[in-house]
């Protein structure tokens, strides 16, 4: 081993890296300081969640209109576990590892987004952005579904079947996207008790 770098330095006349004085070559897919996109970012929290020693927060503003995503940098492990949950791309570990700062203030990044408020209750109960990005996914899911039983004339009954459930549940969903939690299942309680007398089942 010592052979082979002698061997190296000789031929290259160097026996070490030259960083700082040049740039440091970094190996494809080194894990650096996450860098998030604020504009890409639809505040859904999975990266907050996902991160083992919490370095990424979510709060909801004491004023109630507006969601704080913020990152502290000095907890981060580089672990990549955000970037691998985020649904749209907006955190992506880089190749910055030069992080020293003068103050621990200067390792925290923040951003806020607006809320969105329950239609019926009017409770904060998501990131606007968020609820925007769902309803667009579930608009293509259902046009997707819509479009499977005519695109395939010759598919069976059973697959057109299972596409207008799709389709169904797409629909349902929407008509309670505007809705928090809590209004939502209070809501598909009452629609099984109107149901449940007309199918024979009982009430609970
Ligand atoms: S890289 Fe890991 S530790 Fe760092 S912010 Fe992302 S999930 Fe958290
Ligand atoms: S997972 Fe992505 S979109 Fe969701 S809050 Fe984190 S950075 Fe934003």
């Amino acid at each position: 081993m010592m052979l082979k770098l002698f061997k190296e330095i000789r031929k290259t006349g160097c026996g070490t890296v030259g960083y700082p004085y040049a740039p440091l070559d970094l190996p494809k897919g080194y894990r650096g300081k996450p860098s998030h996109l604020e504009e890409a970012c639809i505040a859904c929290g999975a990266c907050a969640v996902a991160c083992p020693p919490n370095a990424i927060s979510m709060e909801l503003t004491s004023s109630q209109d507006q969601i704080t995503w913020a990152i502290n940098y000095g907890r981060c492990v580089f672990c990549g576990r955000c970037e691998e949950v985020c649904p749209t791309f907006a955190i992506k570990l880089s190749d910055e590892f030069e992080l020293a700062v003068m103050s621990k203030e200067d390792l925290e990044e923040s951003c806020a987004y607006p809320v969105a408020t329950c239609a019926c209750c009017g409770k904060p109960y998501a990131s606007a952005k968020e609820i925007d990005y769902a309803r667009r996914v579930l608009a293509r899911a259902g046009g997707a579904s819509a479009d499977a039983p005519a695109a395939a004339s010759g598919a069976s009954a059973a697959s057109t079947a299972a596409s207008a459930d799709v389709a169904a549940d797409v629909a349902a969903s929407l008509s309670k996207i505007d809705l928090c939690l809590e209004c939502r299942r209070r809501d598909d309680g009452v629609a099984a008790v109107r149901h449940a007398p007309a199918q024979g089942g009982a009430l609970c």
